[in-house]
């Protein structure tokens, strides 16, 4: 048994510019700061923290490849694969798409290697090169469309190693786990009408897109019933994560009898994250961890990959990605030093408000049976 690891320091050269998120500009009052929501130092800290600490010796390093363009072409339009390209050969760069997802000169290149590292990770789970495995790529990708980029991501980098299993090394069914404390809204719209590909997607309710994401979006045409969201309300915390999962992830997920499952895997429901307001911690994303691993073992033989996605807090993310990373290699996981100073606060139980809208969801999500 291995454990599939990438980090490319590429992915930690993603100039994201001197914005908070929208760019800055003194007659709105917005300062130039050192670092964006999405500098990427944040997912480099995660690689220092594992190789620092040592975990990264029970590791199988796998070197990630930039996409090409046809892999990119599998799910995006070609005008937005060279708008990024286009852009990405401009002095001062471009955005992604929505204006606040600035990128800078070389930008697709990066983007490319990050949607390539995805590819990598995949294929080598899937040829059974290892076992499972965790990729830290940048830029993320889940907010993705196929027509365009936004929420800071440039191509949907889940959906383009999906399609890659599925073409190429003939996966049939996969599920995408989206626990991004935002909606996987890309992910979602590329497989809307896709029955071979799952999309769950447990977000915090109306956080971003602030338009997307309801119990009632299940997808359409053939592909109806194959997208399941789970909207939780602000403030969920550890429990409120887990008792979710338990009632709606893992019986989506065998029903639905994947192949492969793919993660992707933002910690801004962490309870230190400045772009939500959810309290995970370490402990959480583990146990989520330890339910995808055992439902994997049981369903696909142990087929995990998981991709990054947000997480926008430089110190809190390292010590999550270092918690999911422990878990799926099955060594010691290191001591969250931030837990301490937590302990008695409010929201890490199960409140009754939250249990009742959990409760709804799984009702609201249940007629729907992939097992005919
Ligand atoms: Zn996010």
């Amino acid at each position: 048994m291995s454990t599939g690891y990438i980090w490319h320091e590429l992915y930690g050269w993603y100039d994201t510019g001197t914005g908070g998120q929208a760019p800055a500009d003194p007659n709105a009052g917005l300062q130039p700061l050192t670092h964006h929501f999405a500098h990427p130092d944040t997912k480099r800290r995660i690689h220092e923290l594992v190789a620092v600490s040592g975990m990264i010796n029970a590791l199988e390093r796998l070197q990630p490849r930039k996409a090409t363009e046809q892999e990119l072409l599998r799910v995006h339009t070609s005008d937005h694969v060279e708008r990024i390209k286009y852009e990405s050969t401009l002095a001062k760069g471009g955005d992604t798409g929505d204006g606040v997802s600035p990128f800078g000169k070389g930008g697709f290149d990066i983007a490319a290697l990050s949607a390539g590292g995805a590819i990598t990770l995949v294929e080598a789970v899937v040829t059974g090169t290892v076992s499972n495995g965790y990729a830290i790529i940048n830029p993320p990708g889940h907010h993705a469309r196929s027509e365009t980029g936004m929420g800071f991501c440039a191509f949907n980098n889940v959906a383009v190693a999906v399609k890659h299993a599925r073409e190429v090394l003939g996966v049939e069914k996969a599920a995408v786990v989206d626990w991004d404390v935002h909606h996987g809204n890309g992910t979602q719209s590329i497989f809307w009408t896709d029955p071979s590909v799952l999309t769950i997607s447990i977000h915090q309710d109306r956080c971003y897109p602030t338009d997307s994401g309801f119990v009632t979006e299940r997808g359409e045409g053939d592909g109806e019933g194959f997208a399941l969201n789970i909207p939780l309300p602000p403030g969920t915390g550890h429990e409120g994560y887990l008792y979710a999962f338990e009632t709606i992830v893992i019986p989506a997920l065998r029903d639905f009898k994947p192949d492969l499952i793919v993660v992707a895997s933002g910690f801004d429901a962490g309870m230190h994250d400045p772009l939500a307001r959810q309290m995970a911690t370490t402990a959480t994303f583990r146990l989520m961890t330890r339910s995808i691993l055992a439902l994997a073992d049981e369903l696909c033989g142990g087929r995990v990959a998981m991709m990054q996605e947000g997480g926008y807090s430089p110190q809190y993310v390292p010590f999550c990605g270092a918690a999911v990373i422990a878990e799926l290699a099955g060594v010691e996981p290191l001591v969250d030093p931030y837990l301490p100073g937590q302990v008695g606060a409010r929201g890490f139980d199960l409140e009754p408000h939250q249990k009742a809208e959990i409760d709804e969801i799984a009702r609201l999500t249940q007629p729907v049976s992939h097992s005919a």
